[in-house]
């Protein structure tokens, strides 16, 4: 299979992390019989400094004629001091979400075997099975309504548009990964509130009656599932929720399972095309000392074989690597192990290597 992924290192930790993905897709690449074209842009921070522009024309044109992107993170201190619609953060993250149409973001937070012990919650709470799935619209609500500040500077108005049909395609989205897990979905909202909840409420029930009645589905108010998500997060299996408290629960949810290093994200289109991401940000605490855990971006481009070029043996194979990698003892330093960024990666490609041997 030949494909272009467009590579979008960006700022802090974000070229580190991204090039141990990438040395992972070429040996899945070499071991499966594939051709990946890797074209790097640069975005955020670090485009902003060459260009002037935190999402270069070229850049966005780049990951337009891909067939997927995989980006690494974007922002830090340097560019903290820029006006808010050229921060990395939203002129180059909101704008590819909009401009690619990214509306479904899926988070994953499972608790992996051998690291129990580094999830912050009691050992029988962990035990009792930890493996959600995040299902997060993106590119509506608060973080794309209207922002105002009033002329004498003390008001401010955030408002937070839903309309049917955005939910209906999120909800599908959500509906169908249940299907192929444990066949539960929770929708998070805060409906004793907000309009915009209860019009999620009777939208998510009507796809669900119409679609797929076999998927349970509950319903719970986000403080209640902030509260059980550590109380109880086995509970859950799909959790839909919209695109606030989507961003704040699996932050959350990254956190019961040990490190947010850990954490990998998709944001897709309708029609298989997508970004993959690690759920943090480029960390620039520890930006450059070579430290960074890269398996979120690992499990990203796992992500990114699985839905964006429905290769799904080579996925599980990339996902099984990441496990026997830390099954062999192979932790970064947010793991409270010494490896670092390059050794863990490098600790991937030989447990892929060997996974292909037994085969
Ligand atoms: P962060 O996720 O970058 O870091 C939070 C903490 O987690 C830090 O202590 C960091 O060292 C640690 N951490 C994060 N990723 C790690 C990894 N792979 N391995 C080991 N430790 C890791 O969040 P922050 O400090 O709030 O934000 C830093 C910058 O990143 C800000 O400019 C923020 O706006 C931006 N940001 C970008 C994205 C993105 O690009 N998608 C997401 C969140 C934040």
């Amino acid at each position: 299979m030949k494909k272009t992924i467009a590579v979008l290192a960006g700022d802090g930790i974000g070229p580190e992390i991204v090039a141990e993905a990438v040395k992972v897709l070429r040996a899945v690449a070499a071991a499966y019989g594939h051709d990946f074209i890797f074209d790097e842009q640069p975005v955020g921070g670090a485009a902003y400094d060459a260009v002037g522009d935190c999402l270069p024309d070229a850049t966005l044109a780049a990951c337009r004629a891909a067939d997927a992107v995989l980006l690494g993170a974007v922002g830090g201190p340097k560019w903290d001091a820029l006006s808010p619609a050229q921060r990395p953060e939203r002129r180059a993250l909101l704008t590819l979400r909009k401009e690619l149409g990214l509306f479904a973001n899926l988070r994953p937070a499972k608790v992996w075997p051998c690291l129990k012990d580094a999830s912050p919650l009691r050992r029988e709470i962990v035990d009792a099975g930890v493996d959600l799935l995040v299902v997060r619209e993106l590119t509506g609500g608060l973080y794309f309504g209207a922002h105002r500040r009033a002329a004498d500077g003390r008001s401010a108005v955030d408002e937070l548009p839903y309309a049917v049909d955005e939910i209906e395609r999120i909800a599908r989205v959500a509906f169908a990964a249940a299907a192929a897990r444990r066949g539960r979905v929770t929708c998070v909202d805060k409906a004793n509130v907000l309009a915009t909840s209860r019009l999620w409420r009777e939208t998510v029930q009507r796809v669900h009656d119409a679609e797929h009645p076999a998927v349970a589905l509950d319903f719970l108010y986000v403080d209640n599932a902030a509260m059980q998500l550590v109380r109880a997060p086995g509970r859950f299996d799909v959790i839909l929720t919209d695109n606030l408290f989507g961003d704040i629960l699996s932050d959350e949810a990254s956190q019961i399972t040990g490190s947010i290093g850990m954490l990998p994200s998709a944001s897709l289109r309708g029609d298989g095309f997508g970004l993959y991401e690690p759920i943090h940000g480029s960390a620039p605490d520890i930006a450059g000392t070579g430290v960074a855990n890269p398996l979120a971006t690992i499990l990203s481009a796992a992500l990114l074989l699985r839905h964006s070029f429905g290769l799904a043996a080579e996925a599980d194979a990339v996902e099984a690597a990441v496990g026997a990698a830390l099954d062999a003892g192979a932790r970064t330093a947010d793991l409270g192990g010494r490896l670092g960024c390059a050794a863990a990666g490098a600790a991937v490609c030989a447990a892929l290597h060997a996974g292909r041997r037994e085969i």
